[in-house]
């Protein structure tokens, strides 16, 4: 069964507090971390297609603000029929 991520970070995030941070983004080997810079604190958000679920950066996260759920995508094929 093929697997995906389901990955959030929230506002609990240091950067929506204008606090600037990055260690999810030094976690994160697969680079699936990026970072938009068009706010005051550059806020962090995640690339699901990149994400492999390994979960360091919600350890390095010090507010708990990411989230990481895996779902199968088979699964989710059929919540989306079943909304159709
Ligand atoms: S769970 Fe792993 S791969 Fe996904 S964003 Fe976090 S550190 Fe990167
Ligand atoms: S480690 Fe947590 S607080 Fe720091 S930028 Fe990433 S999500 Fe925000």
């Amino acid at each position: 069964m093929a697997w995906q991520q389901d990955a959030h970070i929230n506002e609990n995030c240091l950067a929506y507090q204008n606090v600037m941070c990055m260690s999810c983004l030094d976690s994160c080997d697969a680079s699936a971390i990026s970072f938009n810079y068009q706010h005051k604190i550059a806020r962090p958000s995640i690339n699901i297609s990149a994400c492999t679920g390994c979960g360091f950066c919600q350890s390095s996260c010090p507010t708990h603000a990411i989230s990481i759920t895996p779902i199968a995508a088979e699964n989710a094929t059929l919540e989306h029929y079943e909304h159709v």
